[in-house]
């Protein structure tokens, strides 16, 4: 693939490169997107999944939150992906500054991936409301229903509601990596989910990929698009850099 080979070369010729990426970079580890025909905006429940992830909703109902979110967005068996692997490879050849991720799962730092900003959060962090005492996601997953604190509060994971802003700082971390970014590569969003989707608008470089198995609102102003599965796609650029 004629597309494939030209970024191979960017890669093989930069030493700053950023990767902004979306939830379509863990499909291939068995984690579903939301908006592919197989996501989870595309299943059946009471409410919309927008709805059910929402500030709003989790104050009013964190019964129904956390059925949906311990049934529906934790995947405890899910493992690193080719292109997490590749990424974290890239990182530590010192050609790869940062990974940009709106996924929440943790598996660019199970693959070995260090300057990872999650501009939505972790679901293996979560905090008590009241007193702020730290869980992982094994003390969530343990308690049925709502899980509590000692102290009594709700624990509530650290990942962005709908309805809630994002970290300022990592907000402004990413925005100086892409700013600064040599080849900016894209891959697995659907960039519709502002504000991190407005990201793309702060690179200046001339040598921006689009790496997604369908089209995105943002093709025309890529320099390179990249078609196809982003798993299957970075496998193909590890067996040129080993
Ligand atoms: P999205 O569901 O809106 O879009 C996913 C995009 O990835 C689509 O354009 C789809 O075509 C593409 N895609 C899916 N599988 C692919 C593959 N194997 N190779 C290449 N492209 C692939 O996801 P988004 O843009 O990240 O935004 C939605 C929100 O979803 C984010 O805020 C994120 O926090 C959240 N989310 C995270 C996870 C996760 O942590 N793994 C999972 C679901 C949703």
């Amino acid at each position: 693939m004629k597309e494939l080979d030209q970024l191979k070369a960017w890669i093989a010729e930069s030493s700053n490169i950023v990767f902004f990426g979306g939830a379509g970079v863990s499909t291939e580890s068995g984690i579903p997107d939301f908006r592919s025909v197989d996501g989870l905006y595309n299943q059946q429940y009471d409410y919309p999944p927008e709805t059910i992830i929402s500030h709003s909703f989790y104050k009013r109902n964190p019964e129904e939150f956390y059925r949906f979110y311990k049934s529906r967005m934790i995947f405890r068996e899910a493992r690193p992906n080719a292109a997490h692997r590749a990424l974290a490879r890239l990182e530590e050849a010192g050609k790869l500054k940062a990974v940009i991720t709106q996924n929440i799962d943790g598996l660019h730092q199970a693959a070995g991936s260090r300057e990872v900003l999650e501009l939505h959060g972790s679901v293996h962090r979560n905090y008590c409301t009241r007193c702020g005492e730290f869980y992982g996601l094994d003390a969530v997953m343990a308690q049925e229903g709502v899980p509590r604190c000692r102290c009594g509060g709700i624990i509530k994971p650290d990942v962005v509601l709908y309805e809630e802003g994002l970290d300022q700082k990592t907000m402004e971390k990413a925005v100086y990596y892409i700013g600064h970014a040599d080849v900016l590569i894209i891959g697995g969003t659907s960039l519709t989910v502002y504000p991190a989707a407005g990201l793309i608008h702060y690179y200046h470089g001339n040598k921006l990929v689009l790496v997604n198995k369908s089209v995105t609102p943002m093709d025309s102003q890529a320099d390179l698009v990249v078609s196809g599965k982003i798993g299957e796609i970075f496998a193909r650029i590890a067996e040129t850099e080993e």
